[in-house]
């Protein structure tokens, strides 16, 4: 674990912006290239609405190329037929090299997509580095297996690489998700293809040139930038992509699952959106750490996380001090600048975002539901911002309870037993997080068995750890990312019976 710090001067971080080389092509074959037609399309910062830099816009023959590129990497065997520890050397050199650069990641980071650095460098990078590192030591410590089945054979089980694995991520948190998949599937052996989010594209270039000088060779890790609907369906539609990996939103998801079909039937690997409960009993270990940190959970990342605690089961008991407690929390959030290390809150990702995250909060106003903090008004500043709103006795079938909004928007629900807050926490077409508060081990235990989530916090929320899976339910999707369960689907069964004479 790293234990640099992170240089808090806001001088700093405007120099360094001011100095910043910002990828404008997609890195292709260890190489920077630009489009084939030359398309590109402006990156707006949300910092001020301002144009970072104009991408290169990948078309289907430029996906054609990055595909054909990374099959002929894998055939080669330039990567998928070194040792394990040789391919776990380069990520673990790779990950060197990322917290060498780590706070110019980060300012990419926050200017494309307006994560307060402070928040990138400490958590975005951290986990990145961490995961990168991590499937490096893990490379060479995989057993396949020889099951004792018969005495006339011996029987093994093998575990290869897919070839080609497509990787399509959100701009949210827009390194740590690509790396919850990345060093993972190189690791197993396989080339990847990675489309960032359009939103989102710059931080990952630069760390596929970094891992080009920690020696991954040409063709093993491409990426391709450009719209969704384009560059994103040209890949997961593709017919030597083996195998596609996806964060993003449910609706996308749903039509990954179409393009396979409708191509090569590829596995298609899902991580999506999430409603998630959060629940707190009365007799809550600390409730001031649990009012403090539900306050956290629908505000870091300005609410943009598909484990938001978006929805707050309180005991009707303790409703009206974890609702004021709450309040008073998000409301002295620092907002501010992105670039500006002081900054706790920023803004939403994209004008587009924000305009669909207030129409959701004037939408909820209009229903009726008491509004217990915010507006539908976005704040008085350039950017994109939208200040938190609360949303109090929250029903539990209305559209603030069900609907990912995917901004600081907070719906609180009230409860007056166990059996209730399970029903209204399952009470969900998601099911990804949640989190229960209760100093009962019984009843923590109970709940986390009921929950149909793929994560339970107990007495804390968003705990995460590169040997800790992660992944959902339902129209959460399906798969574990990270941990060594995480190798799974970027890795082929081989039986092999081998006859004993
Ligand atoms: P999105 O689904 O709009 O976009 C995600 C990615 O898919 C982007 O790279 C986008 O360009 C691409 N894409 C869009 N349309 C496509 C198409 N037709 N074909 C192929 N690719 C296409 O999601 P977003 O707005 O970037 O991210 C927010 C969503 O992601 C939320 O729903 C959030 O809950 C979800 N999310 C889930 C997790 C998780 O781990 N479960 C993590 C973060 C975000």
């Amino acid at each position: 674990m790293s234990t640099a710090q992170m240089n808090t001067s806001a001088e700093y971080w405007t120099e360094l912006t001011g100095s910043l080389r910002l990828p404008q092509q997609m890195w292709i074959d260890g190489q920077w290239r630009a489009a084939r037609n030359d398309g590109t399309s402006p990156l707006i910062t949300p910092r001020d609405g301002s144009v970072l830099v104009d991408v290169a816009a990948a078309h289907d023959a430029d996906v054609d190329d990055a595909v054909a590129g990374a099959a002929r990497a894998f055939e080669t065997g330039v990567w998928s037929k070194l040792s394990p520890r040789e391919r776990g050397d380069v990520l673990i050199r790779w990950a060197d090299l990322l917290e060498a650069h780590r706070s110019e990641i980060a300012a990419l980071i926050s200017l494309e997509m307006g994560k307060p650095v402070t928040h990138a460098w400490q958590i975005e990078t951290r986990t990145s580095i961490g995961l990168i590192r991590w499937y490096g030591e893990l490379a060479d410590k995989l057993m396949d297996e020889s099951p004792r089945s018969r005495t006339d054979s011996v029987a093994l089980v093998t575990r290869e690489p897919l070839g080609v694995i497509a990787a399509i991520t959100p701009w949210n948190f827009p390194v740590s998700l690509a790396c919850f998949k990345i060093p993972a599937a190189l690791v197993a052996g396989n080339s990847v293809v990675l489309k960032p989010a359009s939103q989102s594209p710059l931080s990952m270039l630069r760390i596929a040139e970094l891992g080009s000088r920690a020696g991954l060779p040409p063709g093993v890790f491409q990426v391709v930038t450009g719209s969704g609907p384009v560059t994103g369906k040209a890949l997961a539609a593709h017919p030597q992509v083996s195998t596609l990996t996806f964060t993003g939103s449910t609706a996308v998801g749903q039509q990954l699952l179409h393009y396979a079909g409708d191509s090569n039937v590829k596995p298609v690997w899902l991580e999506l959106g999430g409603k998630s409960p959060n629940i707190i009993f009365p007799d809550a270990p600390d409730l001031d750490e649990a009012i403090g940190t539900a306050a956290w959970a629908i505000s870091f990342n300005s609410g943009q996380m598909c484990t938001a605690g978006s929805r707050l089961l309180v005991h009707r008991s303790i409703h009206d001090q974890v609702l004021d407690g709450i309040v008073k929390h998000l409301a002295a959030l620092r907002i501010g600048d992105p670039l500006d290390p002081a900054t706790e809150f920023g803004p939403l990702a994209s004008a587009r975002h924000r305009d669909d995250v207030l129409a959701e909060i004037r939408r909820g106003i209009d229903s009726g539901t008491t509004l217990a903090l915010g507006s539908g008004e976005p704040l008085d500043r350039p950017g994109c911002f939208v200040a938190p709103a609360v949303f109090d006795d929250v029903e539990p079938d209305s559209r603030l309870a069900q609907h990912e909004i995917f901004g600081p928007v907070l719906s609180v629900l009230t409860f007056d037993d166990e059996t209730e807050a399970v029903a209204i926490a399952n009470n969900s077409d998601y099911g990804l997080g949640s989190a229960v508060w209760t100093a009962d081990i019984s009843r923590a235990h109970r709940i986390s068995r009921s929950l149909d989530a793929g994560l339970v916090w107990v007495n804390c929320y968003e705990e995460g750890d590169p040997s800790v899976p992660f992944g959902g339910r339902k129209l959460s999707g399906h798969g574990a990312d990270k941990s060594a369960h995480g190798l799974d689907k970027f890795t082929a069964l081989k039986t092999t019976w081998i006859k004993l004479t």
